[in-house]
């Protein structure tokens, strides 16, 4: 077996691994074996590559192997999971600006001897990879609130946006007619690395999930332009299989929240708006204690999270909740919105870090018929996916979602620290109704100081 067998014969292994690792990641039951059957394909994609007999010095490799793992493993190890969201854009920023540089390189390498097809993957590899870069970047910064997560708008900002894109566009195809100059490359690179930022400046912070699936997407597109370009076909199926996931993601997103595509990128949503406390109406504020003494008399509990129990880290808290409640003879599920919190699958994972089993966790359209039978619906840290204005206000921003029918339950309890909104940045008709108790406080604390009242 020649180098370049084994090379090929590798590549298609782990080709396999990639498919399998996206088929085990769909199920929580698996996910764990999916991550490592995409950790083991990229090692063998990364080995197998560096067998290749282009490759005559490791030295720079080696470097640049040393350099990846400094920054890559405490990011991996030390950051929070409520940090997932940034994290990953950072990611992507650095993929897609490797894809990027590749791709210049390949322009100075050979850009004249380049058939007009080659170009054009070029081209294309090149303006996705750097204005997912850039576009990447600024998500992060937005998320990691270096910067105000806002919509950032300005008159005619959609003109300017298409403007530079087609800029961008333009020199790609003068670029596929002539094989150069330099300059036009420069002002296709300049072109896309200013797109991505006025693509993500007027999208909030809080739509950055969703955007950055769409960056995923881009990113793996760009990777498999580059596989066209370096004829490698392990970089064509993984940049296709990363860009076709990015894509399906993104769109179960903005069909969990009932938004279209060009409402994320162009609706610049997540403008303050007026809240009903501002109107003048008051909500009733319970004590840890009061909340306990209602869970106590309950026959069921339904346990709704959200984003406020990822940011309290009060995961743990709540399993002992549910656990005790349990002890004592209710009948406890958990009910899982598919965007709760602020990346798919968030309550998933971190309920099943604290060990609640599987078998609890309850899907949306599980658990709905079930509400009108609860006695409570305790609310952690969860806002949005509760709001029945998503069914019933056709002006509010978030009608036509799909949400938990807590206001169902007999008693509906939510633990928050104010009357904050949520990400969609409007009010919850849920906490004026009488059958609401509000207990304020910090998620972790508001749980923890519950399960000291039962237990005394
Ligand atoms: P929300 O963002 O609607 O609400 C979270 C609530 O948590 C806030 O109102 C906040 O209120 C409260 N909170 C924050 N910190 C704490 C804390 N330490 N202790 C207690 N409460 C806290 O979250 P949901 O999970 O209900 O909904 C998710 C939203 O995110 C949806 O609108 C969804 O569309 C959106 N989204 C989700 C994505 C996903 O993939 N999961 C992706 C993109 C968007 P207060 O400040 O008063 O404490």
């Amino acid at each position: 077996m020649t180098i370049e067998q084994l090379t090929q014969a590798i590549y298609v292994v782990s080709a396999a691994l990639f498919i399998l690792a996206l088929k085990f990641m769909s199920e929580v039951r698996t996910a764990r074996w999916g991550n490592w059957a995409g950790v083991l394909g990229m090692v063998l994609a990364v080995g197998g590559t560096l067998l290749r007999p282009e490759i005559i010095d490791y030295r720079w490799i080696a470097a640049a192997l040393v350099i990846g793992s400094i920054i890559g493993a405490p990011m991996g190890l030390l950051m929070p999971m409520t940090a997932v969201p940034q994290r990953t854009a950072l990611s992507h920023a650095f993929g897609a600006l490797a894809a990027g540089l590749v791709g210049t390189a390949e322009f100075y390498l050979r850009g004249g001897a380049l058939d007009a097809f080659s170009m054009g993957v070029l081209c294309l590899e090149v303006l996705l990879g750097y204005l997912t870069f850039t576009g990447s970047l600024l998500a992060f910064a937005k998320l990691q609130e270096l910067i105000p997560t806002r919509p950032i708008v300005y008159p005619g900002r959609n003109y300017i946006s298409l403007s530079v894109l087609g800029i961008a566009v333009l020199s790609g195809l003068y670029l596929v007619v002539n094989r150069g100059p330099a300059e036009v490359f420069g002002l296709l690179v300049g072109a896309a690395l200013l797109f991505g930022v006025l693509l993500i400046l007027p999208i909030g912070g809080a739509d950055m999930p969703t955007v950055i699936a769409i960056l995923n997407s881009y990113a793996g597109l760009s990777s498999a332009f580059m596989g066209f370009l370096l004829d490698n076909r392990l970089l064509i199926v993984a940049g296709a299989l990363d860009g076709s996931s990015g894509l399906i993601l993104s769109i179960l997103m903005c069909k969990a929240m009932n938004r279209s595509f060009t409402n994320v990128l162009f609706g610049a949503f997540g403008q303050v708006r007026v809240s009903e406390a501002e109107k003048g109406r008051t909500v009733q504020a319970y004590t840890p204690q009061d909340a306990a003494a209602v869970l106590e008399m309950a026959r069921s509990v339904v346990i709704v999270t959200g984003y406020g129990m990822a940011a309290a880290q009060a995961q743990h808290a709540v399993k002992e909740l549910g656990d005790l409640l349990m002890g004592r003879g209710v009948d406890v599920k958990y009910a899982i919105h598919p965007v709760a919190g602020r990346m798919p699958g968030h309550m998933n994972v971190l309920l099943a870090e604290a060990g609640v089993p599987y078998d609890l966790l309850y899907e949306m359209d599980q658990i709905n018929p079930l509400f009108p039978e609860t006695d409570v619906a305790l609310v952690v840290g969860a806002n949005d996916i509760t709001n029945p204005a998503a069914r019933t206000k056709p002006d509010s921003p978030i009608y036509g979602m799909p949400i938990l029918d807590v206001d169902k339950a007999k008693t509906v309890i939510f633990i928050k620290r104010g009357l904050g909104p949520g990400f969609a940045g409007i009010d919850n008709e849920l906490f004026y109704l009488p059958q609401t108790m509000m207990v304020f406080g910090d998620a972790k604390k508001v749980v923890t100081e519950i399960i000291a009242a039962l237990k005394g």
